[in-house]
């Protein structure tokens, strides 16, 4: 199913790619929906914009 969030891929670009058809999130520099959740150093999660790059928690 399209949606579904695979995490640990070690790959932020293949994520952002699953993520560009049904992402609830907008970067909030730049606002593209190109999102692309990583995971963070605290083993939380993390969001960096593929459009720009910005980085946020
Ligand atoms: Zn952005």
């Amino acid at each position: 199913m399209p949606g579904s969030i695979r995490e640990g891929t070690g790959d932020p670009l293949a994520v952002a790619v699953a993520r560009q058809t049904g992402t609830l999130l907008d970067c909030p520099s730049c606002g593209s929906s190109h999102v692309a959740q990583v995971l963070g150093d605290n083993g939380g999660i993390s969001y960096v914009c593929t459009a720009c790059g910005h980085s946020w928690s």
